[in-house]
Order: C-alpha cells, then sequence, then structure tokens
C-alpha cells in the first residue's frame, strides 16, 4: 500500500513558435490539456506500476477538479482524501511550449496551497496503514512536515522528493527514510556542485550526515547515486530514445515505492524505478507517460 501526500494541477500548455514577450500576443499556438502536479504524477506512476495507491491532496470543486479526481479513479487510485475545496480553484499550470522545446511555466497553486497539516491529521490511518509513504514540495512545507511526522511515528518508510528546490530544515530532513533529489535540487540542499559522479556521492554523504536514512541523487541518463542501507553506489540508467523527460522523477519516485512495499531490497528498487523513468522518456506528457507493470516487467526482461 502506497499513500501520496501532495499537488494536483491542470497542466494547460500552447506550443507555439516562440514563447511571446510581455505585452506581446502571439497567433498561431496548438493547445493541449494534460493532468499533472507532482503529487497527482507520482501517484498515478505508483498505481500504474502495480501499488494500492490512496492520495491526499485538494483541488477545487470546478471542471478541473472534476476531471483530474475522474482520471485518479480511472487509474484505480482510492480519493476518499482528495479533499474538494469551494473556495480556491484547482491548481493550474500555464505552459508554453516553443518549436526548440523550451519552455515557460507559471503556477496557480490554487487548492494546493490549502492543503494543511490538520487535513494529513485527517488521513492518519491511511498514512500509518501505508507500506511507504510519497511526498514531494508543491504543498505547504508544514503539511509535509506533518505527514512525514505521522509517518514516523507508525514506522512507515517516507520518501520525499525535494521539489521544486527549496530549503529544508535539519527536523524534516530526519524525519525522511528516503530523500530523492535530482542534481540542481542536491546543489541546493547541500550547496556542492554536482557535475561528476564523486561529487554526487559528496553530496549524497553531506545530505547523510543531516540525518536522513537513504539518500537517491537522480542524475537524469546516468541514473542514480545510491546512499544508505549498505549502499554507496551508482545504479546506472537505461539507454533509451528520449523524446520527452518531463516528469521522469515522478515516474521514478512511483515507481520505487511499489518496489519497496513489495520489499524489494534497496538497489533492485532503484533499478525498477529506472526503468519505469526510462519507458517514461520515450513517450509524451506527464501522467500519460507512465508505464504499466506489465510494461515495466517486459522492459526488464529485454
Ligand atoms: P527530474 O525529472 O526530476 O529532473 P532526472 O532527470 O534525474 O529527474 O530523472 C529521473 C530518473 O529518470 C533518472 O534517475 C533516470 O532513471 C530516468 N531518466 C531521466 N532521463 C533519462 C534519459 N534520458 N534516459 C533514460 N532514463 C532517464
Amino acid at each position: 500500500k502506497i499513500a501520496v501526500v501532495g499537488s494536483s494541477n491542470t497542466d494547460m500548455i500552447i506550443k507555439m513558435e516562440r514563447i511571446p514577450k510581455p505585452g506581446e500576443t502571439i497567433l498561431g499556438g496548438e493547445f493541449t490539456t494534460a493532468p499533472g502536479g507532482k503529487g497527482a504524477n507520482q501517484a498515478v506512476a505508483a498505481a500504474r506500476a502495480g501499488g494500492a495507491v490512496r492520495l491526499v491532496a485538494r483541488v477545487g470543486t470546478d471542471m478541473f477538479g472534476n476531471q483530474a479526481v475522474e482520471g485518479f479513479v480511472g487509474d484505480n487510485i482510492d480519493v476518499s482524501h482528495v479533499l474538494r475545496d469551494r473556495g480556491e480553484p484547482s491548481g493550474v499550470a500555464l505552459i508554453f511550449v516553443d518549436h526548440q522545446g523550451e519552455n515557460s511555466i507559471a503556477v496557480a497553486s490554487g487548492a494546493n496551497g490549502r492543503l494543511s497539516p490538520a487535513d494529513v491529521q485527517a488521513a492518519t490511518g491511511a498514512i500509518a496503514e501505508a507500506d511507504v509513504l510519497i511526498m514531494q514540495l508543491e504543498t505547504p512545507l508544514d503539511t509535509v512536515s506533518e505527514a512525514a511526522a505521522i509517518a514516523a511515528r507508525a514506522g512507515v518508510r517516507s520518501i520525499l522528493n525535494p521539489a521544486p528546490a527549496q530549503a529544508l530544515d535539519d527536523e524534516l530532513l530526519r524525519r525522511i527514510s528516503i530523500l530523492t533529489p535530482n542534481e540542481s535540487e542536491a546543489e541546493l540542499l547541500t550547496g556542492l556542485a554536482i557535475n561528476t559522479d564523486a561529487d554526487a556521492a559528496e553530496a549524497a554523504n553531506a545530505l547523510s550526515q543531516k540525518g536522513v536514512g537513504v539518500v537517491l541523487i537522480t542524475l537524469g541518463a546516468r541514473g542514480v547515486f545510491v546512499h544508505g542501507d549498505g549502499v554507496h553506489d551508482l545504479v546506472p540508467g537505461f539507454e533509451v530514445e528520449a523524446v520527452d523527460t518531463t516528469a521522469a522523477g515522478d515516474v521514478f519516485n512511483g515507481a520505487l515505492a511499489v518496489a519497496l512495499a513489495e520489499g524489494t531490497p534497496l538497489g533492485e528498487a532503484v533499478h525498477f524505478a529506472n526503468a519505469a523513468a526510462a519507458i517514461s522518456v520515450t513517450r509524451l506528457g506527464a501522467q500519460p507517460s507512465a508505464p504499466s507493470r506489465q510494461e515495466i516487467d517486459a522492459f526488464l526482461r529485454e
């Protein structure tokens, strides 16, 4: 069982020749919407990878919230702790993508910003019954902290994906079983520049000295530097034809939680999560790119 505490957004994407400057209007874009938000992405990735997932989140009572919840139900995610907020709109991200794939993103957190410590307290049962809890940083920090405390008290393994990057206090870090920064997030958290695997090893050491049990620094196509549980090594990624790396980290975290919940040893769980994330980068989009368990198992047999 997996519990996810986090954000749900609707991504509204306009693909166009170039991103408009302030005051400028450009015609000729192509519009798509897609479900997103790191919490929702990780919940969907975990559910597809074979986890029984409960999501703790807040959306509005608008059309976007309705569509998000419908999507979760379609992926067999338990939505009994997805709260509907009458006062705030659902979270949205407005995204411009230019012809080179460069993007410019504005996020209105809306209801995500109202996910409170009291909300996660009300979901204590769902968190305490889980094998693994997953969190990110698109909801208020005191809410993340409360969820981590509930998991720590219940002896539930917790994963914090510290994205988007933000400074974190040592008290929160001590409550986390597994921290999964990417390179730039690890740089922000440690102040160390990461260019080589040796740099990643040093940053992982620095984070573990702050009290995090296991540190996994994701290094894009190179894979993951693993520190903790008796491992201090690079677990290489898979070579694939990357089309769109959006949500690679989200798929990694969701799949990792599933493998760990199944009792898979850390190194092997990271290998499984690398496979899921590698498949996702060969496909467009965030949630649409998350692979099923069958697809992950088939990829690993290849
Ligand atoms: P984020 O998406 O959060 O920036 P990374 O870029 O580190 O995080 O990617 C997370 C994981 O996704 C990597 O550790 C790896 O397993 C996988 N991944 C990302 N990019 C690629 C790629 N180009 N080829 C294969 N795997 C990838």
